[in-house]
């Protein structure tokens, strides 16, 4: 059954689109009535019926709830900092040897928030010591950000894949 493995795009409520599912859950989710179909492309996938009920599945569901609620700002870890730079000293691209660098030294104030915070060597590290990185005459890589919320992570892949002329009203 090849149109079981399609995937079908779910959005929020607010029709911001926050993922793409296996159609077998998003079959489970429109019996259940979590979500509905929205007729966005017009076409249907697959038709679903049972002796009591018909189901169409589109290639785009809408929930009925607001999952993207319920995600949370993923804390300032030395485990997701890691992930979020790659692995990498942000001064130097060493990859050995990792901590953690404030870039405004916690002594002048600087916070343990994802925009003062990135992996760093040891060297690198030791090297800036309690200065800025420009009081050290050192460049961070990146601007480091905080993560950026899956939904809109997911949302801006989307609509970049989509090609659609933009509703110029909205
Ligand atoms: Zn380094």
């Amino acid at each position: 059954m090849k149109t079981l493995n399609h995937s079908v795009v779910v959005f929020s409520r607010n029709y911001l689109p926050l993922n793409q599912i296996n159609i077998k859950r998003a079959i489970a989710l429109l019996v259940m009535g979590k979500a509905e179909p929205i007729d966005f492309f017009g076409d249907v996938i697959i038709e679903v019926r049972s002796p009591s009920i018909l189901i169409s599945v589109p290639r785009c569901i809408r929930l009925h709830v607001s999952p993207e609620r319920m995600w949370k700002m993923p804390p300032v870890s030395r485990k997701n900092l890691l992930r979020r730079d790659a692995h990498q000293c942000q001064y130097c691209g060493n990859r050995k040897n990792l901590t953690i660098d404030h870039i405004i030294p916690r002594s002048k104030g600087g916070k343990h928030t994802w925009n003062n915070v990135v992996i760093a060597c040891v060297d690198c590290n030791s090297r800036k010591g309690n200065k800025t990185p420009t009081e050290a005459g050192m460049a961070l890589a990146t601007q480091p950000k905080a993560p950026m919320h899956p939904a809109v992570a997911f949302a801006e892949h989307f609509w970049q894949q989509q090609n659609l002329p933009l509703n110029q009203e909205q």
